[in-house]
């Protein structure tokens, strides 16, 4: 097994554990890994749905066209009540990755970072040194509001005070916070450490100067609603699948069909190009 999916599994399995361990008496362990659990899936899901689906393919890459209030309630859900991530900030760091993909510009990683630098810079991004998220959207009241620093703040505080009043023990609160931090760290170095380092994963294009590659096993994928396909799609960012070809198990994209279907999005033109080099007969969506 890859040292990825290694750490992966092994962080959920310490998460349920210590959910357990530090669950209070009135509610037992069963029940304590129980609440830890659903604690965990909704943080995980809303931060995709979030990051994922609708930061990454809606607003940076504008391949989807999602309905703009639909968009405003993802981000001020997620940032209230899940994993805080400055929307505004976070589309200008993705914009100048691609840019620069693994060479000075990337504000996630150089080519020659290694592991333990990557994990800082997860924290502490490169210094961005250029604005590339001028949208529209991005200068709305919603977004500006989220992207406050003050914001941050008091919505995580409360979040945490809302958990703790609701299960009633403060250590147990503070394991199943932490726990899932630790788990989106994992997520986060997916995407920007071992995707982007030519000793994992595989490479179906080849010529770009980057380091983007894809993994295609089931947890990475699924944490990441997809994020792990990086070789494919830094190839064709604008299209509106990471998958291209349908043997690569795409989880993002069942997501995306999922809210396609509660009329919620719809492609953009650059979504829906398909190249053809592109390994599938048609887009499905
Ligand atoms: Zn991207």
């Amino acid at each position: 097994m890859k040292i990825y999916n290694i750490t992966g599994y092994l962080i959920i399995f310490s998460y349920m554990l210590a959910c357990m361990y530090s669950a209070p008496a009135h509610l037992g362990p069963w029940t304590g890994m129980l609440i830890g659990g659903v604690y965990f899936i909704f943080c995980w899901f809303l931060g995709g749905l979030y990051l994922a689906d609708v930061l990454h393919l809606g607003i940076a890459h504008r391949s989807l066209d999602y309905k703009e209030w639909f968009i405003k309630v993802v981000t001020v859900v997620n940032n209230s009540f899940g994993l805080y991530v400055d929307p505004i900030a976070w589309v200008n760091r993705h914009r100048l990755h691609h840019k620069h993909s693994d060479h000075p510009g990337d504000p996630n990683k150089l080519s020659g970072d290694g592991f333990w630098r990557t994990l800082y810079l997860c924290v502490m991004p490169y210094q961005c040194n250029d604005n590339l998220a001028g949208d529209e959207i991005l200068k709305s009241r919603t977004f500006r509001v989220a992207a406050n620093p003050v914001f941050a703040i008091l919505s995580q505080a409360f979040s945490f005070y809302l958990s703790w009043k609701l299960v009633g023990d403060l250590k147990f609160v503070l394991v199943m916070w932490v726990g899932i931090r630790i788990f989106a760290l994992w997520v986060n170095m997916v995407q920007n450490y071992w995707t982007h380092t030519r000793d994992f994963g595989y490479r179906r294009y080849n010529d770009e100067d980057d380091n983007a590659m894809n993994i295609g096993e089931w947890l990475p994928v699924t944490a990441t609603f997809s994020a792990y396909l990086q070789n494919n799609h830094h190839h064709y960012p604008g299209l509106l699948r990471l998958s291209h070809d349908k043997s690569e198990y795409d989880f993002g994209f069942v997501t995306v069909k999922l809210m396609k279907y509660f009329g919620l999005v719809k492609a953009t033109r650059t979504g829906t190009e398909l190249p053809k080099d592109v390994p599938l007969g048609a887009l499905d969506f």
